[in-house]
């Protein structure tokens, strides 16, 4: 179930494009990976990120390889392994790891928006205004791959009790 807390106890997670476009955290919980470092390469958005960092705006976080390993299994099954830089896949893992405080990611990537819906994971754009008019969505066992409508409301397979994901499909 997804809560609407206020936006000052919301957990943000924010990618590369995310600073690169001018995300300015607020609250105390945001959060990124060591990883993005390497994705921002001009001087404004370097120094809004390390300025974020020195004011404790901003926790760069590890990842456990628990997660890792989660995540890569569901993207191989995707499709988007490819796609995905080192610092987007660390980046997602943390937002796997921190699920249970429906953390919402920060990105205009639209790779990870994609993986992010697969993960049922909330994000927030910062230019482009989401993948809704690019991709259509289904419901999909991960077990025996078994479609489902969209209004099929729960997270096991009917058949085989495997997770039931969401999965894209071209228009
Ligand atoms: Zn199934």
């Amino acid at each position: 179930m997804k809560e609407n807390n206020n936006s000052k106890n919301n957990y943000f997670i924010i990618d590369a494009s995310g600073f690169i476009n001018g995300f300015k955290p607020y609250g105390k919980n945001n959060f990124s990976v060591s990883e993005i470092t390497e994705e921002i390469k001009d001087l404004k958005s370097k120094l809004s990120l390390e300025e974020a960092i020195s004011s404790g705006n901003l926790k760069i976080s590890d990842v456990s390889d628990e997660s890792l390993n989660e995540l890569k299994k569901i993207i191989e099954k995707s499709g988007d392994t490819l796609r995905l830089s080192n610092p987007d896949i660390k980046l997602l893992a943390l937002a796997l790891e921190l699920k249970d405080k429906n953390p919402i990611v920060v990105t205009d990537d639209y790779t990870i928006q994609n993986t992010l819906k697969i993960l049922d994971i909330q994000f927030k754009p910062i230019i482009n205004k989401g993948i809704d008019t690019i991709y259509n969505w289904k419901k999909v066992c991960m077990g025996c791959k078994k479609e489902y409508l969209n209004s099929y409301k729960f997270d096991d397979c009917e058949i085989c009790g495997s997770k039931v994901y969401k999965k894209r499909i071209k228009l």
